[in-house]
């Protein structure tokens, strides 16, 4: 059983996702995270992220594992668990730089088919590319999305700043990651033709775990 959940930030993709896998007892891979772990090697290494070349060059440099337990998906870039500084803001700011050079998505890629392959039992796979590139074939495919306002309102309040002047700041980030990663030439931000959207808006993060797996399960 393989299931690619995509949507853009703050949809409640990944506690759904991990909440899903570990209710049907299937591994979990956080694709984003590896996305996250090679932009904080990069940043790490000097490598110049405004020369798309410079990254496509690097792109094979870094060991990346990912850890697939749903309740405790740590990820390693050349041993070191990087788990935490993978959410800094340093990292967000640049990811979408990064994950837009086709180089790096097809190394990525690469690693997410193995880790699907090889995962036992079957796998929840989340992204933002997964229904349309990285997994076609998937048994079921679910496309979150929730307005601007929830998302940023989600968002906001995970990190903390519940006052509007933090609430600002995270719509505008989010708006301008999304339409980085809408925008890229390679593998965009996409809904699969076949895949069911779920509009998570007016729903609790238990509605919407429900409302997933009955799909998965129909
Ligand atoms: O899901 P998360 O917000 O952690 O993803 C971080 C970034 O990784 C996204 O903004 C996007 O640039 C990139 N990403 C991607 N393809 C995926 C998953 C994430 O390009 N399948």
């Amino acid at each position: 059983m393989i299931v690619g959940i995509d949507g853009p930030s703050g949809t409640g993709k990944s506690s759904t996702s991990k909440a899903v896998a570990a209710k049907l007892g299937l591994r979990y891979l956080d694709t984003g995270a590896q996305y996250r772990a090679i932009t904080w090697w990069m940043l790490h290494n000097g490598i110049d992220l405004t020369d798309p070349a410079a990254i496509a060059a690097a792109a094979g440099r870094p060991e990346i594992v990912s850890g697939t337990d749903p309740a405790a998906p740590a990820i390693t870039v050349d041993g070191q668990d990087v788990s935490a500084p993978i959410r800094g803001q340093e990292v967000t700011s640049a990811v979408s730089a990064v994950s837009a050079v086709p180089e790096v998505r097809a190394r990525i890629t690469a690693l997410q088919r193995e880790i699907a392959r090889q995962a036992q039992g079957g796998i929840v796979v989340e992204g933002r590319d997964i229904g349309t590139t990285v997994l076609p074939d998937a048994d079921a495919k679910i496309f979150l999305t929730a307005s601007e306002e929830a998302r940023a309102a989600r968002r906001s309040g995970e990190q903390g700043g519940r006052d509007a002047q933090s609430l600002a700041a995270t719509r505008q980030a989010l708006a301008r990651r999304d339409a980085a990663d809408s925008g890229r030439k390679t593998s965009p931000l996409a809904k699969a033709g076949d895949a069911i959207e779920v509009d998570t808006t007016e729903l609790t993060l238990e509605q919407v775990i429900e409302c997933v797996v009955t799909l998965i399960e129909e």
